[in-house]
């Protein structure tokens, strides 16, 4: 028998964007409904994942706010120093770096950010659902979305219907919703692979990210908590690897056994972590970028992946995201506080407005960056050193690097 659930907010895509908006809206008494076409349970792997997000500090409210950070099980590991450096295969790098220390940013420093372990915040979205009275989740469930001027409809096939007054599209890089929407896409093609993984090693790594600009791509090292899979294979230190190859290197490099995998990520990454093992599975991304030319449409607001995708250079592209749901969380958190529609279109407008210039911003200098250093031109490989060199011994110019890193507003404290 077809039910009728009537809501304020139907979430498409209960993926780390569309789940911590769901649970931050139902934890401030908005009625909320979230549909996700996969089953929630076998997104939790039990075993090793080693995929992480770098999540800055401007960005770890939403997770706070959602309940969601205090229910993870693997502490997040700080950021506390960033070296970006340039290089090339199993040479040392330029001497020409920049070194970013957190205590520089801001007069009362936190860290630039923590590695949170995606399985880590999977299993406390999972976990967190269920305990919310506002929270309708559907999964695995397939829907048609209507959207009409005074309210839209969710029909699950094969079973509800669920009025709302707004639908976030929050479905990731392919949103059907956006599709359907005929919202103008603007997409660059990069033909590079991400190979992310996680490695054990012997030193610590004192809590540094490591960007190493190699001429097939970054190959960033990023600093996670202990894990008792390092432990147990006597080289307790545990790093998070996201490293950019061509295409066709990154097939034959995914190809390779462990002990051969474990040599060409030593000649990478150098000696300064002492012996390293390869520890979980390797994970590939193919990378490109795209970003939407509009946010919303009637009674449609696209958050996270659905509206920009980035390169992984700078690691931003879930915070994004999540930036997105603090905005869109405050606005209609606040509508519905004052009895208002929340789809409202001056709300979405409003929205739009708080996310296009962020977002587009960190599109550019993301895919900026990826070509500056993408060059083996020897000029261009020259002035990117000198301006390395220049920026590390400019402190204004450090310091807004950081707090864009960050999150942060580009002054204050
Ligand atoms: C190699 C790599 C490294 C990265 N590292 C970082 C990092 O360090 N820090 C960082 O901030 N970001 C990082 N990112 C980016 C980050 O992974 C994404 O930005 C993030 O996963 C986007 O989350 P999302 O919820 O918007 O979309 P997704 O994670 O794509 O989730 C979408 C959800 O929607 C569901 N769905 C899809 N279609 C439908 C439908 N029709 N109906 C209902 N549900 C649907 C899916 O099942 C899924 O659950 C990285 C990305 C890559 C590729």
């Amino acid at each position: 028998m077809t039910q009728t659930v009537s809501v304020q907010v139907s979430i498409m895509g209960a993926g780390p964007v569309g789940g911590t908006i769901a649970c931050r809206l139902a934890d401030a008494g908005v009625s909320v409904a979230l549909i996700d076409r996969a089953a929630l349970p076998p997104m939790e792997n039990p075993a090793f994942d080693g995929r992480a997000y770098a999540i800055a500090a401007g960005s770890r409210g939403l997770l706070e706010d959602a309940g969601l950070w205090r229910a993870l099980d693997v502490v997040p590991n700080p950021i506390r120093d960033i070296r970006v450096s340039d290089g090339r295969i199993g040479r040392p790098p330029s001497r020409l770096h920049l070194h970013f220390d957190h205590r520089d940013a801001a007069q009362d420093p936190g860290p630039f950010g923590w590695m949170v372990e995606a399985r880590a915040l999977r299993k406390a979205l999972n976990a967190r659902f269920p305990t919310q009275p506002n929270l309708h989740l559907f999964a695995p469930a397939t829907a048609t979305v209507e959207r009409h001027d005074d309210r839209c409809v969710v029909s699950l096939h094969g079973g509800s219907a669920i009025e709302c007054q707004l639908v976030i599209a929050a479905e990731g890089r392919e949103s059907p919703l956006r599709e359907q929407a005929g919202i103008p896409v603007t997409r660059i093609p990069y033909g590079q692979t991400a190979i992310v993984c996680a490695i054990s090693h012997q030193r610590p790594h004192h809590d540094l990210a490591i960007e190493h600009f190699l001429p097939g791509g970054p190959f960033a090292v990023l600093p996670m908590a202990p894990s008792s899979d390092a432990i147990a294979g006597g080289a307790p230190h545990v790093s998070a690897i996201v490293w950019t190859e061509r295409r066709d290197a990154a097939t034959t490099l995914l190809a390779l056994d462990d002990n051969r995998f474990g040599r060409e990520v030593s000649r990478r990454l150098g000696s300064h972590l002492g012996a390293i093992r390869p520890i979980g599975r390797r994970w590939s991304y193919p990378l490109s970028a795209m970003i939407v030319q509009r946010y919303v449409d009637r009674r449609l607001a696209l958050a996270g992946d659905a509206a920009h995708g980035i390169h992984p250079i700078a690691g931003q592209g879930l915070n994004l995201g999540l930036r997105d749901g603090i905005a869109l969380a405050d606005l209609i958190i606040a509508a519905a506080q004052a009895r208002q529609d929340v789809g409202d279109a001056t709300l979405l407008t409003r929205y739009q407005r708080a996310r296009q210039p962020d977002n587009l911003l960190m599109f550019s200098a993301t895919d900026g960056l990826g070509r500056l250093f993408g060059t083996e031109r020897r000029l261009l490989r020259a002035t990117r050193d000198l301006g390395i060199g220049a920026v590390n011994r400019t402190t204004a110019t450090k310091r807004l690097f950081m707090r864009q890193a960050m999150g942060l507003p580009p002054t204050g404290d």
